[in-house]
């Protein structure tokens, strides 16, 4: 498929393909699972095989129903999933990702992430996360909610260069990255994985559905406005986005999104619509 051909390259020389699928509220409700699951496993058929949980979501409910998602297609999958701030001292990182792993049904994970920075000293998750990596349970590790002052801070700490990614808000409606944080990781060769790529669904999604410029390209390529933000977000190859979908229409749309190669032009004018930020912006989170 397009998406297997549209890949980024990770620091290790692994890579993966440009548009992966969250996970976030899902396998929280009893009624929803079944189709979830399913609409999981669509994606991955696709080439979608980026899966993002973490151990937050759902307190656990999110990494038991990609457990299930995935059952008997571990080889299919690259699976993410994210240690708590509080749980990512040498203490507790290591049962943690053990707890993760259990509900996961696996063995390994391909990346593990610090959710967000909280009070442990980053030399200490960088160390227990070097020691899950020597022990075979993750095969690398990331961050998520970095801004740059954080990763220059990492990029000076002890193996804190082995850091595969950084998991961030990212879409055509919130652009701040593009100042400062994405021209650092281009120039450490470090993907980002943009988060809510699809605005979520608040006010800026609106914005996005209802601008006349997207729209305008939506209709010059046949597909849906949100596409084009998806396609958007993974314009340069070096970004992963991982939208969440539940329902398989979703999905379908998404992977199509790998195949929207938008031009200079196309590009000009989304930025005319949503322009970059000329100044520092406070890295967006949710
Ligand atoms: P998204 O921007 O991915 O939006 C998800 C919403 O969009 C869902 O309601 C979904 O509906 C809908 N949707 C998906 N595809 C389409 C489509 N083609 N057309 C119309 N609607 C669509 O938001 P998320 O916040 O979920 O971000 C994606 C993932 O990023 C999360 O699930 C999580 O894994 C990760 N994340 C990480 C964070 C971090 O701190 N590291 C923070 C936030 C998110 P439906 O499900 O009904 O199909």
């Amino acid at each position: 498929s397009r998406i297997e051909k549209r890949v980024v390259t990770l620091p290790d020389g692994t890579t993966v393909p440009c548009i992966g699928q969250g996970t976030w509220h899902m396998g929280e409700k009893p009624q929803e699972k079944a189709k979830e699951i399913k609409a999981l496993q669509l994606g991955i058929e696709l080439g979608m095989k980026v899966i993002d949980t973490a151990e937050m979501y759902g307190n656990g409910a999110s990494e038991r129903l990609v457990g299930e998602a995935i059952k008997g297609r571990r080889d299919d999958v690259f699976l993410v999933s994210k240690v708590y701030p509080h749980n990512a001292g040498l203490d507790k990182i290591s049962t943690a990702c053990e707890n993760s792993l259990k509900r996961l049904g696996t063995d390994y994970l391909d990346l593990y992430l610090l959710h967000w920075r909280g009070r442990i000293p980053l030399e200490e998750t960088i160390e227990g996360m070097e020691k899950l990596r020597k022990e075979g349970k993750i095969l690398r590790w990331g961050v998520s909610n970095f801004d740059t002052d954080d990763m220059k801070e990492l990029w000076n700490t002890t193996n804190g260069s082995n850091c595969a990614t950084n998991q961030v808000l990212y879409h055509l409606g919130s652009r701040g990255i593009d100042f400062d944080l994405l021209p650092w990781h281009r120039e450490h060769h470090v993907p980002i994985m943009a988060y809510s790529p699809l605005a979520q669904g608040g006010a800026l999604r609106k914005q996005l559905l209802t601008d006349p410029i997207v729209n305008e390209i939506a209709k010059k390529y046949n597909v849906k406005p949100l596409q084009i933000a998806l396609a958007w977000t993974i314009r340069t190859n070096d970004v992963i986005a991982i939208p969440k979908a539940g329902q398989e229409q979703h999905v379908l749309e998404n992977a199509e999104a790998a195949a929207i190669e938008l031009t200079q032009e196309d590009l000009k004018r989304l930025d005319e619509a949503f322009p970059k930020p000329r100044k520092k912006v406070p890295l967006d989170i949710i």
